[in-house]
């Protein structure tokens, strides 16, 4: 029997992609000896901003740059070209469209969403559909007991844990940084600086 392509996603607005994000990509596919990482930044409807967000060209190309140079990973426009926000479980249903029945996805989040999945749209198919892994950085633990209880044994086949060093980075730190004219090198891949800097995002 040929076995599964493994496939982690790591959805978010990348807005920009940072070093925390590809750190814990990294940890998660080699704890979990995944066959590739797909990227995929979020569209955001204009009615749900709270701030500007990059448009989503800048995002993606941005998220292209820092993925360039690993090879397990790769980059997804799915949710970008469709309107308005994308519910995980549609894009896994697409992503399985595209990829077949072969592919097995591992939707990467961190435990403290993973202990709120209850909340989530159409959880009891997502979860059925496929594995959720929580990347555990300091701070919240995995709420194992309750998530069995709230959702039995599928849980303790399709949730998985596994921690990820800390990395005290963030979108709105580098954002708040290039506005105030302070140093972004080793928190994004420099390519991803390059770009910010040429095409003068975030000022
Ligand atoms: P913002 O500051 O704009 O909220 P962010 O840095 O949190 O941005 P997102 O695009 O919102 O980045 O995050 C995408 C995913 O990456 C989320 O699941 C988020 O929890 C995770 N993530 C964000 N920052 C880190 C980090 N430093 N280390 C590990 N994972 C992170
Ligand atoms: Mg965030």
């Amino acid at each position: 029997m040929e076995s599964k392509h493994r496939i982690g996603i790591l959805g978010g607005t990348f807005d920009p992609i940072h070093l925390g994000h590809l750190l814990t990509a990294e940890a998660v596919r080699d704890a979990l000896g995944l066959d590739e990482i797909l990227f995929i930044p979020a569209a955001i409807p204009p009615h749900k901003r709270g701030r500007e967000i990059a448009p989503s060209e800048h995002r993606l190309r941005m998220t292209v740059l820092a993925t360039a140079a690993n090879p397990y990973f790769r980059v997804s426009d799915i949710e970008l070209h469709r309107e308005g926000p994308s519910y995980t479980v549609d894009t896994i249903d697409a992503l399985q469209e595209q990829r077949g029945n072969m592919a097995e996805f591992y939707f990467i989040t961190g435990a403290d969403a993973i202990n709120e999945l209850a909340t989530w749209h159409d959880v009891h198919s997502l979860l059925q559909k496929c594995h959720f892994v929580a990347a555990t950085r300091q701070g919240t633990a995995l709420a194992r007991e309750s998530l069995h209880r709230e959702f039995g044994a599928i849980a303790r086949e399709h949730i998985h844990e596994v921690p990820t060093p800390e990395m005290e980075i963030s979108s709105t730190e580098i954002r708040r940084r290039i506005r105030q004219g302070a140093s972004i090198r080793y928190m994004v891949p420099d390519a991803v600086a390059e770009y910010i800097y040429k095409e003068g995002l975030y000022r």
